[in-house]
């Protein structure tokens, strides 16, 4: 590869290494190569959504870090989809090449323990939390933060895996054991009136672009649809990427960057969590914007200008779980659904559909939010075939 010192520009033609190989992975990859890049992806699997589009799949563990370098004196740059690397994996990497964003970034986002005290310690709003090594420290947080509360896992957690509610008359010491010897982080439970999304860009030069805000509804703490914009004030969407710019600032980070915050009914923003890559509440983007996330996370990674996140047209986007699957008896309708000339079908390359795994979405534009997403709604509904 050619050499480059860490702040030229990594220009087309030249090769990215993704480490992880989902459905991020694959939309960075069809992104990259549309913009003339070469893209190598690793990780432990194989016939992966990424490695289907990218130039080189290469199956090895994280953990071996010498495969790990191995890969990265094939690519110019390495970048990831997916925050659990461990941090071995991306400092083997960056021994050979640039890692963007750094691993240290990488360190403060895939703990929800140290992210939360980072953000708190850095000043920006989260919902009051303590950590969990015990019983004992469970009672204690129930009784200086009181219930109903969420107790999650701090590593490993994402889309609700490894969370439970509290509620009052609970059994703790079942919660405890919940957590499966693993340490917990009890959050106060926020009554949020809606949640939030930023993703924001920032480039090696300080240069930084948020997307508009984007809404975001969940069901079983898995993300399922996703409006744009969010139907808030204009002075609470400009807070939002102010905290969000102050958060890739803090981090010193170059790359793309997720802020997931909650609107509380009394009307404050509370930092939920950071997700150091693209997002699931950002596919719409690359139906609905100038640049959709995944050019940007690119252009930020290599040092280009950062593309315009102007929003064409309000959008939704619905995610399309196994679920799916399951209910159409394996065969979802998927003409019944694009009758609607206004649907943009993505579907991931999954082979085995499970419920609760993300096997693609869809996305529609509409003159309102509202509208893209009754849009949107009707069209997922419309691939399972009414018996
Ligand atoms: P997470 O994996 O932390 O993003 O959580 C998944 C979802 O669970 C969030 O999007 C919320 O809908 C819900 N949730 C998580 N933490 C809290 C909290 N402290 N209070 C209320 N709801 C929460």
């Amino acid at each position: 590869m050619f050499a480059s010192s860490p702040t030229d520009p990594i220009l087309p033609g030249a090769t990215i290494g993704v480490l992880g190989s989902g459905q991020l992975g694959r939309m960075f990859t069809i992104a990259a190569r549309r913009l003339g890049y070469r893209v190598h992806i690793f990780s432990p699997d194989s016939d992966t959504p990424a490695g289907q589009v990218g130039d080189v799949e290469r199956v090895g563990a994280y953990e071996d870090l010498d495969a790990v370098r191995e890969f990265a004196r094939g690519v110019d740059l390495v970048t990831f989809e997916f925050e659990n690397v461990p941090s071995a994996t991306s400092q083997a990497a960056a021994e050979v090449v640039p890692v963007r964003p750094a691993g240290s970034v990488l360190h403060v986002a895939q703990q929800r323990l140290r992210e939360k005290t980072f953000l708190a310690d850095h000043g920006f709003p989260v919902t009051p939390f303590r950590r969990i090594q015990s019983v004992d420290d469970l009672t204690a947080a129930v009784r200086d933060l009181g219930l109903p509360a969420m107790l999650k896992t701090t590593s490993f957690g994402y889309d609700g895996k490894g969370q439970q509610r509290l509620t009052p008359g609970g059994d703790l010491g079942a919660a405890f054991a919940g957590l499966g010897g693993a340490e917990g982080v009890f959050e106060a439970f926020v009554d949020f009136e809606r949640e939030i999304s930023v993703i924001a860009a920032r480039g090696a030069d300080g240069s930084f672009e948020a997307f508009p805000v984007f809404e975001n509804e969940h069901r079983h703490q898995i993300l399922d649809v996703t409006l744009a914009p969010a139907r808030i004030p204009a002075t609470v969407a400009a807070e939002a990427v102010r905290i969000t710019r102050g958060i890739l600032e803090s981090l010193d980070a170059v790359g793309l960057i997720t802020v997931e915050l909650f609107l509380t009914r009394d009307h404050r923003l509370l930092v939920n969590e950071l997700a150091p890559r693209t997002h699931n509440s950002g596919h719409l983007t690359l139906d609905a914007c100038v640049t959709c996330q995944f050019e940007q996370q690119l252009r930020a990674v290599c040092g280009l200008p950062l593309g315009s996140v102007e929003l064409r047209r309000p959008a939704a986007m619905a995610n399309l779980l196994g679920d799916i699957w399951v209910a159409a008896g394996g065969r979802p309708d998927w003409g019944a659904a694009l009758a609607d000339p206004a649907i943009k079908l993505h579907l991931y390359g999954k082979t085995e559909a499970r419920v609760g795994r993300k096997m693609g979405h869809l996305t529609a534009t509409g003159r309102t939010p509202e509208e893209a997403a009754q849009r949107v709604r009707a069209a997922r509904d419309r691939l399972i075939p009414k018996r």
